[in-house]
């Protein structure tokens, strides 16, 4: 099948979260499927010639390949695109951002024509792109080229919608009869990810149990009625893991590497984490990691408030991300307090995050929603058990046998497990099961892109 992915981040050209690590590998997945697929984004400032071996191939239009042969096509608008930042910089988001992918979506449409990819399923990803299947089905659909796609969106986080004030409007070049709440009207103002879901053949989302979640009113940001009409076309495929990034036998940012077979080694790891984090080295002391935005989703609410207590339950801490000014300052504050015991690293660093899937003992995400989640699937790779709230994607890949899970989001519900955890970390007969068990999980690439090949051919035959 020929299935053009469209999306706004991709791995390895440009990220800020998991979307852009599902974009750059399901393709692959797919292309070992037997599909041809292509990716389109935009032209970013991030993107250089000489770093991924570009070729321009038409005024606008930049190319490389992925994979054996998954063509990759840059749009390139630098008034739009040549910037410092995606979506966002120095915290405030850009006041152009619908312009920007209402631009990127009319320039992805009209590049299909022109490079003759007679697509079957365009496959969408989040707000950025779900003017797409707005578009198609408002005005591309009329031409016999692109009258047999079919439009599949992706919602990667339902809690980003892409929601811009109505005077906007006008800007995206389409008739006020969609200006409505049948179309992308939302409480008065104008929202993209509406219209996807409105005009996409099919919706997905990235687990079966946050496809479920987003239906309700506590998980739907507002859509979930949206989403129970077009419950029939809504369907959660779990993401997969890069494994030829995420290898503890393999991992070069790692000082020494170690499979399931020969697991010996991630004690080194620890001990090397231990050290350049500053913090006494000792394989006694669990430690527990934390590679996060530092945002209330990914559980910070309750994580500050039992900071205090967890500091005292005889563990080490280190943690990395950077998010709200907020979860920075009581980190600071908290560090200050027990500096042999947290390491704090304010910091976006890949390296030293492979470092902390390798040398912790237990990885701590208690998100309180979680379309996902990446953190956990690298986690169980790494033999670093996962603690996790029970939502979303963690609750459809962490159990009793592979991590820890809580299952009321609160701070005592949370301490409580932490501490189960680490009577747990004690009894070393146990654990290794355990560490055995998480290691053994499949959640690669390969499961998932079966899963989504059937999605299409359910959408070309609808
Ligand atoms: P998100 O909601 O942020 O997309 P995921 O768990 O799906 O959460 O994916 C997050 C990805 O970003 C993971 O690969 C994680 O290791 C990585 N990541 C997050 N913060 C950092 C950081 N500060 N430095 C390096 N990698 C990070």
């Amino acid at each position: 099948m020929k299935i053009a992915f469209v999306a706004s981040e991709v791995v390895p050209f440009a990220k800020t979260g998991g979307l852009a690590d599902v974009v750059g590998a399901l393709p692959l997945a797919l292309e070992d499927c037997g599909h041809e697929v292509i990716i389109v984004m935009p032209k970013y400032k991030c993107i250089t010639d000489s770093k991924f071996k570009i070729k321009r191939v038409s005024a606008d239009i930049l190319s490389t390949v992925v994979g054996e042969k998954t063509k990759v096509y840059f749009i390139e608008q630098d008034s739009y695109f040549n910037r410092d930042g995606l979506y966002v910089e120095r915290g405030f988001d850009y006041k152009d951002n619908l312009e920007r992918f209402a631009f990127f979506s009319r320039r992805a449409l009209d590049l299909l024509k022109e490079i003759n990819f007679t697509a079957d399923i365009l496959h969408l990803h989040d707000w950025q792109a779900s003017l797409v299947a707005v578009y198609l089905k408002n005005l591309y659909v009329f031409q016999p080229f692109y009258s047999k796609m079919k439009a599949i969106l992706t919602i990667h986080n339902i809690g980003y919608q892409g929601i811009f004030a109505r005077d906007q409007f006008s800007k995206l070049g389409l008739g006020w009869d969609l200006f409505n709440v049948e179309g992308l009207e939302f409480y008065n103002q104008i929202n993209l990810l509406k219209g996807g879901i409105i005009f996409s053949d099919f919706i997905n989302t990235v687990s079966p149990t946050y496809a479920m979640e987003i239906r309700d009113k506590e998980f739907g940001f507002g859509l979930e009625g949206l989403l129970n009409v077009r419950k029939d076309s809504l369907s959660g495929i779990l993401n997969g893991l890069d494994y030829s990034i995420w290898d503890p036998d393999m991992d070069k940012f790692i000082v020494h590497n170690y499979s399931l077979v020969n697991p010996g080694s991630k004690a080194y790891n620890k001990g090397e984490l231990q050290k350049i984090c500053g913090l006494p080295v000792n394989n006694d002391l669990p430690v527990l990691g934390i590679v996060s935005r530092l945002v209330e989703q990914k559980g910070f609410d309750i994580l500050a408030e039992g900071l205090d207590e967890i500091c005292k339950m005889g563990g080490q801490l280190v943690i990395l991300g950077t998010g709200d000014l907020k979860y920075h300052q009581i980190l600071e504050k908290m560090v200050k307090k027990y500096p042999n015991i947290i390491s704090l690293n304010l910091k976006f660093d890949d390296c030293l995050a492979h470092k902390i899937y390798a040398g912790s003992d237990i990885f701590l995400m208690p998100s309180s929603y979680e379309p996902c989640g990446l953190g956990q699937l690298i986690s169980l790779r790494y033999g670093t058990l996962p603690l996790v709230f029970k939502t979303g994607g963690l609750a459809d890949t962490i159990n009793k046998h592979n991590g820890f899970v809580f299952s009321k989001y609160t701070k005592i519900s949370l301490l409580k497990c932490i501490k189960q955890a680490l009577v747990t970390f004690k009894d070393k007969l146990k654990w290794n099961v355990l560490i055995k068990n998480a290691m053994e999980c499949n959640f690669s690439w390969e499961a998932s892109a079966k899963r989504y090949s059937q999605l299409y051919v359910k959408a070309k035959s609808a």
